[in-house]
């Protein structure tokens, strides 16, 4: 994932004509944590993990992302996914920089006690990087509000009433109305967009979903709304389709209570990976990355890929896709939905002032629908594919905030 990263921030790069130099400012995250956790298991034996907090540019604020709970995070992990939120929050012009982290874990073997250790033991080794003003984490993979909620008891002891450290918190713990929903309502968006560009609307569309998580299953609902039909949808245990459309609210309702799709009545099973190759107008990647690869892209059906993951494509299935002709809307775009009601959540900590819900999604839509014009703009102008283009729009800013705190101002063509 980090060398997928690098290789899509250097075709950008080399379209801005940037001089090395300013590349390798641009890639180097500002800081690295990596910390030692050990708690008392339920069985009183020791628990032990490592946790990750990577701090990559924050010349456009403090920085901004997600903290995930999961085997894979590791150090090059976070530190791919936490250069995607440097440039998804300059895509969506959000006052943040980005950062990314979590903990190495099977959070499905551990016991809400040693949940709720483990996140508060977190928080006190990075309490000193962390900050409303510092670096302000947020629900990624297999975290959400309660442990969001959690982590602000936990900074609060040390730092005094601080809401503003984190953010997709709980309602009643200061949280946003519409966080929850944010991110699948900006893919909702991002597919409108992307639909209205192609002169097509969503009703009859047809739409493939991996994952039926946080993003997958708010993304399904507010699409299905509109009158497009989910035709099937997988996840790590399995799948289940249906030509006429699922019936998304008793899908969700039975993934609350089942832990995932597989064994939904209302329709037919099959192997969660082929989703990727489903027969719809539409794929919607939202669980993990590195799911679209060189070996399964040429068998996608879809001619619209909408990414609520980050980084499910790999460069190589990414030149694949684009040679069928597949329009891929990427993840720093179409999914930052959720990182831009983050910023409205925590614009309204600071001012101890609530939003409405209209309020939120009001802005959300408008800043999600000029994210979208601001990369098809350079799209056009520069002759590049959407995720080439969203990143030049990403660099231009980081870029020229970096440099402009810098003494000397240095001539450098964006
Ligand atoms: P989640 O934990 O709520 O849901 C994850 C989903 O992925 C579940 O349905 C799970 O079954 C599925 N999944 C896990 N492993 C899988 C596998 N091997 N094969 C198929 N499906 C698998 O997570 P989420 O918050 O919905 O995040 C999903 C993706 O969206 C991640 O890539 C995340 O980084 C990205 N994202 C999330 C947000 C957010 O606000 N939550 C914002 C931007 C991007």
């Amino acid at each position: 994932m980090l060398e997928a990263s690098r290789i899509y921030f250097t075709k950008a790069a080399d379209a801005l004509e940037l001089s090395p130099l300013v590349r390798n400012i641009l890639l180097t995250p500002f800081r690295i944590v990596k910390v030692e956790l050990v708690i008392e298991g339920d069985d009183g034996g020791l628990l032990h993990f490592m946790g990750y907090r990577v701090q990559h540019n924050r010349a456009r604020g403090p920085l901004k992302g997600g903290l995930r709970y999961h085997p894979s995070v590791d150090e090059d992990e976070a530190t791919a996914l936490a250069s995607l939120m440097t440039w998804k929050t300059a895509v969506v012009d959000v006052p943040f920089g980005g950062a990314k982290g979590g903990i190495n874990c099977d959070p499905s073997k551990l016991s809400v006690r040693e949940l709720n250790a483990l996140t508060r033991q977190f928080v006190e080794r990075i309490k000193d990087v962390i900050g409303p003003t510092l670096d302000i984490p947020a629900p990624d993979v297999n975290t959400d509000g309660r442990i969001m909620g959690w982590i602000m008891d936990e900074y609060s002891k040390y730092a005094g009433f601080s809401p503003g450290v984190v953010t997709g918190k709980p309602l009643q713990l200061f949280g946003s109305p519409g966080r929850e929903e944010a991110t699948g309502r900006g893919v909702m968006i991002t597919l409108d967009e992307v639909l209205a560009a192609q002169k097509r609307t969503m009703a009859g569309t047809t739409v493939a979903l991996q994952g039926f998580g946080n993003v997958g299953s708010h993304a399904a609902r507010l699409i299905a709304e509109r009158g497009a039909k989910i035709v099937a949808v997988g996840d790590h245990a399995g799948g289940v389709a249906n030509a006429k459309g699922l019936d998304v609210a008793a899908l969700a309702a039975f993934v609350r209570e089942h832990r995932t799709v597989k064994g939904f009545p209302g329709g037919e099973a099959f192997a969660g990976a082929e989703v990727l190759a489903w027969d719809a107008d539409v794929l919607i990647p939202a669980a993990l990355g590195d799911v679209l690869t060189r070996e399964n892209a040429e068998k996608v059906k879809a001619r619209i890929v909408i990414e609520g993951a980050n980084a499910p494509t790999t460069p190589e299935a990414d030149e694949i896709l684009r040679r069928k002709g597949v329009t891929i809307a990427p993840d720093i775009l179409a999914n930052a939905g959720g990182v831009t009601v983050s910023y409205f959540e925590w614009v309204q900590n600071i001012q101890q002032f609530r939003w409405s819900l209209e309020r939120v999604n009001e802005e959300l839509e408008r800043h999600m629908r000029r994210a979208f014009a601001g990369v098809a703009e350079v799209a056009r102008e520069r002759k590049v594919d959407p995720r080439t283009a969203a990143l030049m729009l990403a660099i231009r800013r980081v870029g020229e905030a970096t440099l402009a705190r810098q003494a000397l101002s240095q001539t450098i063509r964006f």
